[in-house]
């Protein structure tokens, strides 16, 4: 059986689970997402689902930062959905997606729904801290060089990324 991975939940599957352009008679080509994470990105892009749907936005947020590789996305509208109520973000002015772990990924376990101001609130301390998460580069132990991820300074999160490049 032909088998594709999905660009967007990273599975392999069956080409039968992906969607395909028809281009001129018996030429096709797949698209690059599975037919789940598809239909899931054509509701969450139509802003009348959206209205209905608030949590839908939050995918829309979450997936825009994650194809800018901050983070991997695990979630689906079903689990923000259930994190919107757990959380009663119904009842919040302007709610929020906020990863208890900045560093974490969006998992269930990881986020929660919080005010807008108090994600903001966090994002300066953020900044005035080190980094959210650690207190100095787990590697050479500065704070004179601004964290870049992981808990790694600048020159070292490059010097290790040019090393596991060079690998
Ligand atoms: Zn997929
Ligand atoms: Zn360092």
């Amino acid at each position: 059986m032909n088998m594709k991975i999905c660009a967007q939940c990273k599975m392999e599957k069956p080409v039968s689970e992906f969607y395909r352009y028809k281009n001129r008679g018996k030429y096709f080509y797949y698209f690059s997402n599975c037919k789940k994470c598809e239909s899931e990105r054509r509701k969450v892009y139509n802003p009348a689902y959206r209205l209905i749907h608030p949590w839908a936005n939050t995918l829309n947020h979450i997936l825009y930062r994650c194809k800018r590789g901050y983070a991997k996305n695990y979630l689906n509208t079903k689990d923000l959905k259930s994190l919107w109520f757990r959380d009663r973000a119904f009842e919040m002015k302007n709610p929020s997606i906020d990863r208890k772990n900045t560093y974490g990924d969006y998992t269930l376990e990881n986020c929660r729904y919080i005010e807008l101001t108090e994600n903001m609130k966090r994002d300066r301390k953020r900044k005035e801290t080190w980094a959210l998460e650690y207190k100095e580069c787990k590697n050479c132990g500065t704070v004179k060089i601004p964290h870049n991820a992981k808990g790694l300074c600048m020159s070292c999160y490059v010097k290790k990324w040019r090393v596991s490049r060079a690998l």
